[in-house]
């Protein structure tokens, strides 16, 4: 099938969110992990690609990012979206803002916009400022992420040192008053000559009236929810069409394994959560790591019973995430643990795992790379913005759930297993 959207996202959890997301449409989705070696062949409506990028070198994610639009046209993408985190991960450098300008200069296009608002996970955007339930981002717990701290709420402050055009605001007023009315801001915005336009929505209404006002944008760019309503805006303009002839999603029988590189709130109470209901657990130690490398979890995921689905994690309060990267730096604490949970997982699935839940966006991106993984075909949604994936590993049929930070409620892990069915 021909390409209609091109997707591309800064990190695979970010992907998976989107392909759950758009996958609602039901019409087919694909993710890629990174730029296919191959040109495209037996693409999907709506395509994903997947970048390891949100905290990589500005050069080096503009340039994984043009790589990724040169084989999304080439499949025959018209529409193209820029996926970031929900909580606009970034640092003043990037990647959010660079990536977006040069996607616009490929493309041609002069204005797009900025609206990372995911209101089923308590993402909002009121006056250009973020909020993460009922706090400010910069008092949310985000403000002590391991990798992109994030001190400011306000959308246009982050990302002005980001970029070199305009930064301007569309705010939830204009918003409440209709796509009519957003479309006549966002012109004025660009006789003004505002390129990146930050707009509010605290409402999945919101993000309906956005794909109303912004659905023939070329470039549009945001977290997953505000793609959500446009495959249906396309269907019913006749742009795109269902395709039932998507093939059964399946994982072969065997066992499973959950494996935890995020260090968020949320994933904090589902680790102790999972570990309460009694299930095996073996906490991952960065300065233990660095001593004496992953054998130990290695040794104790081969000594687990079949019917238990052990759970290894790396995730610690943000003091004893500090105390370690003080030591270790930064860098080489988050590879030591995303290296050990890569290894853990490849274990896992020559001891007989063919289902995996993996917690982190970073980890996650680790985990599949030490599988092999290519291509996930996106499944049924176990929480807004987590997708059970099918792929193939190491000559097997797996189901994979890659779930990002904060997303989830407390009991996401045996949730996940249950829907799956054992
Ligand atoms: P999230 O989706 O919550 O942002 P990520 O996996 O993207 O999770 O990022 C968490 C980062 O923190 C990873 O690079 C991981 O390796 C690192 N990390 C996890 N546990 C620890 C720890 N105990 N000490 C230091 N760094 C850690």
């Amino acid at each position: 099938m021909t390409t209609f959207l091109g997707a591309i996202a800064d990190d695979l959890t970010g992907a998976t969110d989107l392909a759950g997301l758009l996958a609602r449409s039901g019409i087919p989705v694909s993710l890629r992990m990174g730029v296919p070696e191959h040109p495209p062949a037996e693409t999907a409506a709506l395509e994903i690609i997947a970048l390891k990028c949100r905290n990589a070198p500005v050069d080096e994610a503009v340039e994984d990012t043009l790589a990724a639009l040169h084989w999304l046209r080439q499949a025959g993408a018209q529409r193209f979206f820029w996926k970031y985190c929900s909580t606009f991960d970034s640092t003043p450098r990037g990647n959010i803002g660079p990536v977006a300008e040069a996607l616009m200069r490929a493309l041609g296009t002069s204005q797009t916009i900025y609206c990372p608002a995911f209101p089923e996970n308590g993402r909002a955007i009121f006056m250009g400022n973020l909020f993460v339930g009922e706090q400010p981002l910069s008092e949310s717990s985000m403000k002590d992420h391991p990798l992109t701290p994030m001190r400011d709420s306000n959308l246009m402050r982050i990302l002005r040192p980001q970029v070199t055009l305009a930064v301007g605001l569309a705010n939830r007023l204009v918003v409440a008053e209709g796509p009519q009315a957003l479309r006549k801001r966002l012109a004025q915005l660009h006789a003004d000559g505002v390129s990146h336009v930050v707009i509010d929505a605290v409402a999945n209404n919101d993000l309906h009236t956005i794909g109303l006002a912004c659905h023939d944008m070329t470039l549009l760019t945001g977290g997953s929810a505000v793609a959500m309503p446009l495959p249906q805006i396309w269907l019913d303009q006749g742009l795109l069409s269902r395709d039932e002839s998507r093939g059964r999603l399946r994982a072969e029988e065997g066992t499973a394994v959950v494996l935890s590189g995020s260090c968020s709130a949320m994933t904090t109470r589902q680790v102790s959560a999972y570990l309460e209901s009694g299930q095996p657990g073996f906490r991952l130690d960065p300065l233990g790591l660095a001593q004496n490398g992953p054998n130990e979890a290695l040794d104790w995921l081969s000594k687990q019973a079949p019917e238990a689905v052990p759970i290894v994690y790396a995730t610690a309060a943000p003091g004893a995430v500090r105390a370690a990267q003080e030591i270790l730096g930064v860098e080489r604490a988050s590879m030591l643990v995303e290296q050990a949970l890569a290894a853990c997982a490849v274990k896992a699935r020559d001891l007989g795992a063919r289902r995996y839940i993996v917690a982190g966006g970073e980890t996650s991106g680790a985990v599949a790379q030490a599988l092999g993984v290519t291509k996930l075909d996106i499944g049924m949604e176990i929480a807004p913005g987590v997708p059970w994936c099918f792929a193939r590993t190491g000559g097997h049929d797996v189901a994979i759930a890659l779930k990002s930070g904060n997303f989830g409620n407390e009991t996401f892990f045996s949730h996940a297993l249950e829907i799956l069915g054992t």
